[in-house]
Formats: structure tokens, sequence, C-alpha cells
């Protein structure tokens, strides 16, 4: 099976138990959970019983070590997790909107987060990897990007493969570099996952057919993740639709991690598209119906189960 490797943040996210608009006067919260994009992409996909690593970096604190006991546990190798002394693991403070919208609080550039760089270790993962999935959210400083930059070419150069979700969050727009960066990962990636409007955000063409089309002249496919509208998935021959399964949606921070962690390892392992797409949306309804955002990562029994149970 090939290594799935990724890059970035490994975080704690902190949450208001109630729904309403930031964080402007004292509320309850509920937390620390493990999380960060790439954390919880990576969780799946090792959850799922497929080799899997992450180049990041925490704080020498129990927030740190809550990510580290908690990716162990699910077999995730964190032999590049480097821990700062000096900086403490980052995190995200988020609070639902009555509309579905959400705010954040991220303390991510200068927190350990932001201190990731090449080590032996890192190096070593690397030299392993069969496949890298970049998120967006990951490419927050220079250091970041060029961490990533430099392990897409060292993985492309050996005939391994890249998967990208850009998952970009409002409070990110406008960081120097970004766009930039989104670009180049583009450029190189196999398998396209965006959500929403961030299929446009590389694209000429204003109207999906035509976007989608687009970005297949670069990317061998694209899969669209559509909330709980399911997701579509697009190559050069064809085209597959699925619906989601119905879900109680308790919390849907890390439906689209888990969705991609589930859809990658499929399509790795030669999964047909359509079935990849649909073991892919059972791991994104699995995760909403969770609190937290790492917590709805499921096992392969625990998805057998849920599609057995659904037809
Ligand atoms: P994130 O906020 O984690 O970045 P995303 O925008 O990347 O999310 P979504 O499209 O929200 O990703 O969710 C990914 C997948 O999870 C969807 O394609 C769908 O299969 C499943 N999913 C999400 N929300 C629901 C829901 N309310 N009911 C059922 N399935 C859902
Ligand atoms: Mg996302």
């Amino acid at each position: 099976m090939r290594k799935v490797v990724t890059i970035g943040e490994i975080l704690v996210e902190i949450m208001a138990t109630e729904p309403g608009d930031g964080f402007n006067a004292p509320i309850a919260l509920v937390g620390p959970y493990p999380s960060g994009a790439p954390a919880i992409f990576i969780d799946q996909v090792a959850r799922l019983g497929h080799p899997g690593g992450i180049i990041g970096c925490v704080g020498a604190d129990d927030f740190g070590r809550l990510n580290l006991d908690r990716l162990r546990a699910d077999g995730v190798d964190v032999s590049a997790v480097r821990v700062d002394a000096e900086l403490p693991t980052g995190t995200a403070f988020v609070r639902y909107r009555s509309d579905g919208g959400r705010d954040f609080v991220f303390n991510i550039k200068h927190s350990a987060c932001g201190a990731v760089r090449a080590t032996p270790q890192s190096a070593a993962l690397l030299a392993e990897a069969g496949h890298l999935h970049v998120m967006g959210s990951s490419l927050f400083s220079p250091a970041l990007v060029e961490a990533t930059l430099s392990a897409l070419e060292e993985i492309k150069g050996r005939g391994g493969t890249i998967s990208f979700d850009p998952n970009i969050r409002k409070e990110m727009l406008g960081l120097p570099g970004l766009e930039a960066a989104l670009h180049a990962v583009l450029e190189r990636t196999d398998l396209f996952l965006p959500s929403g409007q961030e299929l446009f955000l590389f694209t000429s063409a204003r109207e999906e057919a035509s976007a989608v089309a687009e970005i297949l002249t670069r990317a061998r496919a694209v899969v669209i993740k559509r909330g709980a509208d399911g997701s579509s998935y697009f190559d050069r021959d064809a085209a597959f639709h699925a619906a989601a399964f119905p879900a109680k949606e308790v919390d849907p921070t890390g439906a689209g991690d888990c969705f991609a962690g589930a859809f990658v390892v499929g399509w790795l392992n030669g999964v047909a598209p359509g079935e990849a797409l649909r073991r892919a949306n059972a791991a994104g309804a699995l995760a909403v119906t969770r609190k937290g955002p790492m917590e709805g990562a499921a096992s392969a029994a625990e998805l057998d189960r849920f599609l057995a149970s659904h037809g």
C-alpha cells in the first residue's frame, strides 16, 4: 500500500456550546478537541487501516500531547511531528452562527504550527511516501509553502501522486503568497477535492461543468464536496454523483477532511470511483454526527456497518 503523507497544522479546537456571533462576551466553551485539517485527514486514513503519517509541530504542552496520543492511538505515524520547546500548540476557537456559518479565532501562524521545518525525521517519512495530500489551509506561511512544494516535487519525482483540498477559510484570504502557492500545488495535482466555491478559485470559467473541464486539462480527477447534497466525481471519461446519507448534523467541522481521507484511501487502492464516493460520503456523514472535528473519523468496520445499514 502506498503510504500517505500530509504536512501542516496540528491544533486543538475549543468550541462555543451555543450558536451566536463570535466571541465578543464571556460564553461557555467546550474542548480541547484534537484538530487541524491535515491531522483529521490523516487520522481518517489511518483509522481505515491505510498507512499514513504527518509532518507537523506541536508545543511541549497538554494540547500537543492530546493530539499526539490520539494520532498515535489511531495508527498515524507521528515520527515527523516535532515538539517545540518554546511555542505553544496551535488553537482554534470556533463558534457556529445560527445561519450555519462559523467564526474562528485562530492561533496558528505564531504557534508551534508555524514552526514546521525539515528534520531528519521528516526526510525519513517523505522517503517512504507514495502519496502526498495537500491542504490549502496549511499554506499559511512561506516556510510551510516551501516545505509543501519541496515534498510535492520529491514525491511526484518518484512517480507518487498528489491530492489537494483547497480548504480555504475566509480568515485566510489575502495571506501573502497564498494564491500563488495554491496555483503551484494545483499544477501538480492528480486528485483535486474542492468544496463549494473553491472550484472557481482556479478557473476563468464561472460555471461548474466548464470549470471542471478546465481543471481536468491538468488534474486526473476532480471530486466536489457538496455538504448535505453529497458529492460528485469527474475524470476525462466519466462523471458520478452520490447523494449524501441522511445524518443528524451535530458538528460539520472535519466532515470534509474525513471525506477526503476515505476517498483518497479508496482511490489509491483501486476502488471504483462511484464506490469510493459512497464510502467517502459515509465517512462525511459519520463525521457530522459527532461533536469535535476528529471525533467522527470512523474505522473501516464502522464504515462497513454504516454502508450495510444504508443499503
Ligand atoms: P469542512 O468544513 O470540514 O472543510 P467541506 O466543505 O470540505 O467541510 P463538506 O462538503 O461540508 O466538506 O462535507 C464533506 C462530505 O461530508 C459531503 O460531501 C457529504 O458527503 C458529507 N456531509 C457533510 N455534511 C453532511 C450532512 N449534513 N449530512 C450528510 N452528509 C454530510
Ligand atoms: Mg474542507
